[in-house]
């Protein structure tokens, strides 16, 4: 049983909690990552749009982010957090296989799920064939026949953003998208198909997706596929601690709220990456990651400062005694003259005010 109590335990440890532990084993905090091992790219080939990091294998990005932790002290369990709760001195966080662990303050990092339409064969092209997010895949499909599958009132703007990548868009209504008439002036402008109907199925062959197929049985070819998820935080951790999700404006989903610095609404608890941002991308949760880590060492910084002036300046404290000595004992101080008289003075020096 590990009985330290982390300076920090963080559970996630995706981007960012793993940039959050950095930045707090750089400031000599010691740092828990409990991680699950399923990060939202985990499907993908490589991670787009991280400077100096493009095309990475979203696992390989995450490994070198463990070793960079434990070079500063840090240390990662994988394991999965199912609940937490407040002690008198912080936070206890318990496993799934019953073992627990205790900190001074917790950050979560645990990311989102993407609900992905009930269609057949379409997760198993998820993150390959069928794509959702055009700053991470567009350029990987410039060019090519792409669909965009309806699934709600955000389906229209996805086919004009991906309507920027390639000339050949078709909107797949879905019985899930009624565009209004601003919207159909806005598809036609921009020379993009429109087809009706229920989609029955996502079709590939050896592993590449071909196309669709609608319920009524016509097939239309498409080399990929930009499907707009429904995006839920992973929030049950912070649920346990009585926090809830909130809708996302856009209608996207629900998001943990936290301030721009990561602090939730409950005292000592954060959250950074799209647990609490559905929007980030990978650099932006790294991002995160570090503001919060800095907020979270400066809450501590804030905590010790307040320990130490109670210690320096608390009833029982050695200036207070001191003080205390010289009201009642004069010279005598513990049975004691101030050593003038053994030394054979006289007595000290007075300044006397007038
Ligand atoms: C298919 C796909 C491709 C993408 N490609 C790109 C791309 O090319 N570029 C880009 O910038 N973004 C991309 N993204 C977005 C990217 O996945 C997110 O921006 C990023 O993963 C957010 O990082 P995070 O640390 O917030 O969450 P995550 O990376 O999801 O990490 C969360 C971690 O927390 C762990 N966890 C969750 N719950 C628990 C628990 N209870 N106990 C312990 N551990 C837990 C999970 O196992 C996971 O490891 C893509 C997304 C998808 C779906």
């Amino acid at each position: 049983m590990d009985t330290t109590r982390y300076d920090v335990v963080i559970v996630g440890g995706g981007a960012a909690g793993l940039s959050a532990a950095t930045t707090l084993g750089r400031a000599l905090r010691s740092v828990l990552v409990i991680d699950s091992g399923t990060p939202r790219n985990g499907p993908a080939a490589g991670v787009h749009g991280y400077l100096s990091r493009d095309g990475m294998n979203p696992g390989e990005l995450l490994s070198i982010g463990r070793s960079e932790v434990l070079s500063y002290g840090g240390t990662v369990i994988d394991g999965e957090a199912v609940s937490a709760r407040r002690t008198p001195d912080g936070f206890e966080v318990i496993l799934g296989d019953s073992r627990r662990f205790s900190g001074r303050r917790l950050l979560v990092t645990t990311g989102l799920t993407d609900e992905l339409p009930p269609i057949d064969g379409l997760r198993e092209q998820w993150g390959n064939g069928v794509v959702h997010c055009p700053y991470c895949h567009g350029w990987e499909i410039r060019g090519q026949r792409i669909g965009v599958l309806g699934t709600g009132p955000l389906s229209v703007h996805q086919t004009l953003l991906f309507r920027q990548w390639s000339p050949d868009i078709t909107l797949f209504l879905n019985d899930t998208v009624e565009p209004t008439d601003e919207e159909w002036d806005k598809l036609a402008a921009r020379s993009v198909r429109v087809v009706d109907g229920a989609v029955a199925s996502v079709d590939a062959v050896g592993g590449v997706l071909t196309g669709l197929t609608l319920r009524q049985g016509s097939s239309f070819d498409v080399q990929a596929l930009a499907v707009g998820t429904r995006m839920e935080a992973r929030s049950e951790l912070l649920e346990s601690l009585g926090l809830s999700s909130q809708v996302h404006p856009s209608g996207a989903g629900r998001f943990i709220e936290t301030d721009a610095m990561g602090a939730t609404a409950v005292r000592g608890v954060y959250a950074a990456g799209n647990v609490s941002n559905l929007m980030a991308q990978v650099i932006t949760a790294a991002a995160e990651g570090v503001m919060s880590g800095a907020r979270i060492n400066a809450d501590l910084i804030e905590e010790e400062t307040l320990w130490a002036v109670e210690g320096h300046f608390g009833p029982f404290s050695a200036a207070s005694e001191a003080a205390v000595s010289k009201i009642v004992l004069g010279h005598r101080r513990h049975g004691f003259d101030d050593g003038r008289k053994a030394a054979g003075l006289g007595p000290a020096a007075t300044v006397e005010r007038r």
